[in-house]
C-alpha cells in the first residue's frame, strides 16, 4: 500500500469559457478509484474552483480584482465538490472537502488537527479533497499556489509519493513549444539549472505553471518524498505509473526522510525573522550538527519574540537552516557575537546557552 497525494491542476479540469469539464473530472475520478481499489490510499489536492466559478459569474478571463477571484472561488468550490461527489459515487467512493489556508499549516495545533482529520477520513475509506480556502485567504495567509499546498500536504500525511497531474507531460529540456524539446524522465537533484528549465510561466486559469511545480517537487523531494509530474489529460496513466511504468518526469527523493516535526519547521511554519551567521557558525550548523550559539551571529532582521521560527542565512543571505529561537530579536541585538558565558552579564538573565537548540533546528 502506498499513500499518495495527487494534485490536479485547474487547466485539466476547467476553463473560463467552458467552466468545469465534468467528463475529464469523471475520468480522473475513475483513474483514482482504480488506484484505491488496487489497495492504495489517496489524498487529493484539487484546483479548479476559481476557473469553475468564473464561468458562473459570466467572466471570460481571470479577474485582477481579488474580491472577484475570491467570489469565483466560493462559487466554483461547491461546483467542484458536487462534481467530485457525483463522479466518485459512480465508483462507490466517498469524498470530503478540506479547505486550508497557510495559517492552518503554520499553526502547530491546527496542523496536527488537520493531519488527524485527514487520517480519520482515510481510515473510513473517504478521499479527502483539499483546496486552498481562497474566499478568506489574503496574501499573508496564502500558499501561493496549489502545487505548494500539495507539497505541504505530502509532508503532512507522510506520503509515499506526490503526483502532480498537469496539462503537460512533464518537465522538458526546453520550452515544449520548441521542436527539439525532450521530456526529462528522471531528475536526480533539483539544481538551479533544472529550476531554470521550468521557467517562470503562469497559466490562464491556475496560478502555477511548471516553475511552481518544480519548486513544490524540490520541497517534497527534500523531505524525502518522490515526486512525479505527469499528464492529467489522458486516462489510465495513474494505474500504469503505479504498476511500474514510468510516466512524465520522476524526481528522486532526498536521501533521508525528514521527521514530521522537522518537516513542519522547514516548510510548514512561516519565519518571523532572519539571522546572518559567520562562516564558523554555518559550519557548526551544517557540518558539525551543533546548536546555534550567539557568538556566530552577525546581523538580525525582523522583530520577533522568544519562540518564533527564524531563518538562518550565510553572510551572502543564502538560507541554510530554520529553527525556534530562545531569544527575542531585541535580546539577540545585544548578545550577537558574544560568548555564551557573557549572555547573563549582558541581558541580566539567560534562558539557555543556545540561541537555537539543535532539536528545534532544521538544516535546509
Ligand atoms: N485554489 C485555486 C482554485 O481552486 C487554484 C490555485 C492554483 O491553481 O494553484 O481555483
Amino acid at each position: 500500500m502506498k499513500r499518495l497525494v495527487i494534485k490536479i491542476g485547474s487547466n485539466i479540469l476547467a476553463s473560463a469559457e467552458k467552466g468545469l469539464d465534468t467528463r475529464r473530472l469523471r475520468a480522473i475520478a475513475k483513474d483514482i478509484s482504480e488506484v484505491i481499489d488496487a489497495g492504495h490510499q489517496v489524498v487529493m489536492v484539487s484546483s479548479g474552483a476559481v476557473a469553475a466559478g468564473l464561468k458562473k459569474l459570466g467572466l471570460r478571463v481571470k479577474p485582477q480584482d481579488i474580491r472577484l477571484k475570491q467570489a469565483a472561488a466560493a462559487i466554483g468550490q461547491s461546483s467542484l465538490m458536487w462534481a467530485y461527489e457525483n463522479s466518485f459515487a459512480d465508483f462507490n467512493k466517498k469524498v470530503a472537502q478540506v479547505l486550508l489556508t497557510r495559517d492552518d499549516i503554520s499553526n502547530r495545533l491546527r496542523y496536527i488537527n488537520a493531519k488527524n482529520t485527514l487520517f480519520t477520513l482515510m481510515s473510513y475509506g473517504v478521499i479527502p479533497v483539499i483546496n486552498e480556502n481562497d474566499p478568506v485567504a489574503v496574501d499573508e495567509i496564502k500558499f501561493g499556489d496549489n502545487d505548494m499546498l500539495a507539497a505541504l500536504t505530502a509532508s503532512l500525511v507522510e506520503a509515499d509519493m506526490l503526483i502532480i497531474l498537469s496539462d503537460v507531460e512533464g518537465l522538458y529540456s526546453m520550452d515544449p513549444a520548441h521542436k527539439g524539446a525532450e521530456l526529462i524522465k528522471r531528475v536526480r537533484e533539483i539544481t538551479p539549472e533544472i529550476e531554470k528549465l521550468a521557467g517562470d510561466s503562469g497559466s490562464a486559469v491556475g496560478t502555477g505553471g511548471m516553475f511552481s511545480k518544480v519548486l513544490a517537487a524540490r520541497q517534497a523531494a527534500n523531505h524525502g518524498i518522490p515526486v512525479v509530474i505527469m499528464s492529467g489529460k489522458k486516462s489510465g496513466l495513474l494505474k500504469k505509473l503505479l504498476t511500474g511504468n514510468e510516466q512524465g518526469t520522476y524526481f528522486e527523493p532526498g536521501k533521508q526522510r525528514m521527521p514530521l516535526k522537522k518537516g513542519w519547521i522547514a516548510y510548514g511554519v512561516k519565519s518571523k525573522g532572519v539571522i546572518y551567521l559567520d562562516d564558523g557558525a554555518v559550519k557548526a550548523l551544517t557540518v558539525l550538527g551543533r546548536s546555534l550559539l550567539p557568538s556566530g551571529i552577525t546581523k538580525i532582521e525582523g522583530d520577533f519574540e522568544v519562540g518564533a521560527y527564524i531563518r538562518c542565512v550565510t553572510k551572502e543571505g543564502r538560507k541554510i537552516a530554520k529553527g525556534l529561537t530562545n531569544y527575542s530579536s531585541k535580546d539577540l541585538e545585544r548578545i550577537k557575537g558574544k560568548k555564551t558565558a557573557e549572555i547573563e552579564k549582558v541581558l541580566g538573565y539567560k534562558y539557555s546557552d543556545e540561541v537555537i537548540h539543535r532539536d528545534n533546528l532544521v538544516v535546509i
